[in-house]
């Protein structure tokens, strides 16, 4: 059994529509694929249906952008109720902000004469897709600004960057009964992949006393050491041990099953869960 728990398409930033991510999911041979896009559900059931006629087993999941003292944590919730009152409100919120948070970072571009509009941004969104910070990379190297997403992060848009701008984005605790109390599994995604060392071992032992089912381990942004570390921490709190490959299509380089989810710990996911049901092949 291939299990990939984490895959983002145009219902936010990957770059195949859900179909298309599905159909590929089945190519590389995996038997069980999550659609986990940035705070949105939207992806969900055109995702549905492609996995009914490729035949795999399809996870329905959403990625929430988190933040603690303006830094970045990112949790996967898998299998919540998508019509939970107060999650969805919650991820329409965030999608909301991001909208304005656009705005503020395209004026800031133009205040430093780097000539990018709106218009050209919402040239590479998808119809309610959650915008974010790819698409405006990929604006840019439309224009010839830069020559792909992985340079416009690097010289533009990186968080350090001075045309940075956040977005409204709950705070963990806060992610974690929401996804809890729609019936999902939450599960922290890549917690050591941002360098920046937000996610402390005390962090992670706050997140397993409010609710956090699982550490996403074996993820390509994570060394050997933070592996190793994420194993420890994963015993220690009786956590679920994920891997997956975070694929955005031809956005990054993470190739579908390039990291895998054993199926007993895939198992205890699912125990975990009341939300909705895992589409079975
Ligand atoms: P945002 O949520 O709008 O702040 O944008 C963050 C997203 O940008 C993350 O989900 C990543 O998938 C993506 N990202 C970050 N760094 C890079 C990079 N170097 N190349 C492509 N995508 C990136
Ligand atoms: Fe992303
Ligand atoms: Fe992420
Ligand atoms: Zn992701």
């Amino acid at each position: 059994m291939r299990i990939d728990l984490h895959t983002h398409s145009t219902a936010s930033d990957g770059t195949q529509p859900p179909a298309e991510l599905v159909a590929e999911a089945r190519a590389a041979g995996l038997d069980v694929v999550a659609i986990t896009d940035h705070d949105t559900t939207a992806g969900w059931h055109e995702a549905t249906r492609a996995a009914v006629e490729q035949g795999v087993d399809l996870v329905r999941g959403i990625e929430i952008s988190c933040s603690r003292h303006h830094e970045s944590i990112h949790l996967l919730g898998y299998l919540p109720d998508p019509d939970d009152q107060e999650l969805a409100l919650e991820l329409a919120r965030a999608r909301e902000s991001r909208i304005a948070r656009m705005d503020r970072m395209i004026r800031r571009m133009a205040d430093d004469g780097i000539d990018i509009t709106v218009e050209e941004v919402r040239a590479q969104v998808a119809p309610g897709a959650t915008l974010g910070r790819p698409h405006l990379a990929d604006a840019l190297a439309a224009k010839g600004v830069v020559a792909n997403r992985d340079d416009a992060f690097r010289e533009l848009l990186h968080d350090g960057s001075p045309y940075y701008v956040g977005h409204y984005a709950p705070d963990p605790v806060t992610a974690i009964r929401l996804v809890r109390e729609a019936g999902g599994v939450p599960v922290l995604a890549h917690p050591f992949a941002m360098r920046t060392g937000t996610v402390t071992d005390a962090m992670v032992e706050e997140l397993a006393g409010a609710g956090l089912a699982g550490l996403e381990v074996h993820h390509r942004d994570h060394s050997g050491a933070d592996v190793e570390r994420a194993l420890r921490l994963a015993r220690r709190h009786d956590l679920v041990v994920t891997g997956s490959s975070d694929y955005h299509g031809a956005g990054k380089l993470n190739r579908l099953g390039e990291r895998t989810t054993a199926p007993e710990q895939w198992s205890r996911i699912v125990e975990q869960s009341h939300g909705v049901e895992v589409v079975r092949a």
